[in-house]
């Protein structure tokens, strides 16, 4: 569990917060500057290390703040090189965070919960509830860490991370303030230089705040639509019973316009075998969207113990891609990466559990010494 400190966490703070910060220690704002690219470009979480600054002003630091990025419980590297965190946040409750290298990019799938209150029928993330909104810290912590393990090049920020999606566990949107900050730090100079354009929340449809969204930032948008009508996406994602579909397309029409030219919404699709992957419903898909400015990622479904559905057939896929296509449409199909670690998307945290009470039990047997104690249920005999 993440000790508290009392201590001001500065990894999550914007340039103003920083800026405001330092102005309560009686020094000048432009410290924040010079504190945001020691910690964000160099990844250095020691005062000692930040060479521009006083000793006399570190020492004051030490006293009043600290660097702490995320507990890092697991990583893991699977064969197609995409890598994966599991980091315990304050809650006590883990989260991930997946790096997927391809084409040329470096993406980072970015969790903004742990768990989730939305209950997706087909997500695992969903099936665990809600746990925590995670600290703006958290969430960019993730950005830290993952930057830190490439090897930061002193001086410049690593290059590896192109594009951030906030993706992984939880809805962003529900935890409004502290991803709108995080995404802040991602895309500032002095944070992680992302362009706005290669910055993605992703979104169920929480109405009210994709409205709130577009008069604070011009990030690119993903809706998880997941299906061409009401009835059917009432029962994949019950959070559209509050916000309909007319509603939800509108509200994300409006987003797209408010970003000028040449800007799209993504839709994400995740393919459930005999439940939204019929021709008819390609066909229904392409007259819902016809106003909307889109590009649709299709996600065939990944598999999770006890889900109750299944990813269809390649055939059944690519069907559905065409007739998308053929209506004009740039259709992608996700290719799950990183299974071997279970990094695939909706993956994410039916694994975490055991992931994490096998780490908590290696750490007990470490802490027993060399002795090779293997952990053993309470009441059995040894
Ligand atoms: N809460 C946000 C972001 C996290 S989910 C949202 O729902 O958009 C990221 C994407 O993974 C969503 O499109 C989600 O629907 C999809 N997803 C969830 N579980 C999945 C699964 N088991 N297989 C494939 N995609 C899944
Ligand atoms: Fe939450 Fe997104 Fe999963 Fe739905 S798909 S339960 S909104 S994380």
């Amino acid at each position: 569990m993440t000790e508290i400190t009392g201590k001001i966490n500065l990894l999550g703070l914007t340039q103003p917060k920083l800026e405001a910060f330092f102005e309560t220690l009686g020094e000048k704002p432009f410290r924040a500057g010079q504190v945001m690219k020691w910690v964000h470009h160099f990844g250095v979480d020691n005062f000692d290390d930040m060479s521009n600054i006083s000793k006399v002003l570190r020492e004051k630091l030490k006293e009043h703040a600290e660097i702490r990025g995320p507990e890092v419980v697991s990583e893991d590297i699977s064969t197609d090189g995409t890598r994966k965190w599991v980091v315990r946040v304050a809650s006590g409750s883990c989260v991930e965070t997946v790096f997927i290298p391809q084409n040329g990019r470096g993406t980072l799938c970015v969790s903004s919960q742990a768990g989730c209150a939305l209950d997706c029928s087909f997500c695992s993330t969903g099936k665990q509830g809600f746990n925590s909104d995670l600290t703006v810290a958290e969430i960019i912590g993730q950005v830290w860490l993952a930057n830190k393990s490439f090897g930061t090049v002193p001086g410049s920020i690593d290059r590896s991370i192109t594009n951030v999606v906030m993706m992984g566990m939880g809805e962003p949107l529900l935890n409004f303030d502290n991803v709108v900050d995080a995404m802040n730090l991602m895309m500032h100079d002095l944070g992680y230089g992302i362009s706005k354009r290669k910055v993605t929340l992703s979104t169920s449809g929480v109405v009210p705040m994709i409205e709130k969204l577009g008069t604070v930032t011009d990030v690119a948008l993903a809706l998880s639509l997941h299906a061409p009508n009401d009835a059917l996406r009432d029962q994949l994602v019950p959070l559209n019973k509050k916000y309909p579909l007319s509603v939800l397309l509108a509200a994300c029409n409006n987003y797209i316009a408010g970003l000028g030219e040449r800007r799209y919404l993504t839709i994400e699709y995740t393919l459930l075998k005999d439940v939204n992957d019929s021709p008819e419903q390609a066909l229904e898909l392409i007259e819902l969207l016809r106003e909307t400015p889109c590009k649709i990622n299709l996600i065939p479904f990944n598999p999770f113990p006890h889900s109750g559905y299944e990813r269809p057939s390649n055939n059944a896929i690519r069907r559905f891609q065409d007739l998308l296509h053929q209506a004009g449409y740039n259709v992608t199909v996700r290719t799950p990466r990183g299974e071997d670690i279970d990094a695939a998307c909706g993956q994410l945290v039916g694994q975490v559990m055991d992931r994490t009470r096998r780490s908590e039990r290696y750490i007990a047997v470490r802490q027993l010494g060399d002795e090779p104690v293997v952990a053993a249920p309470p009441n059995s005999r040894r």
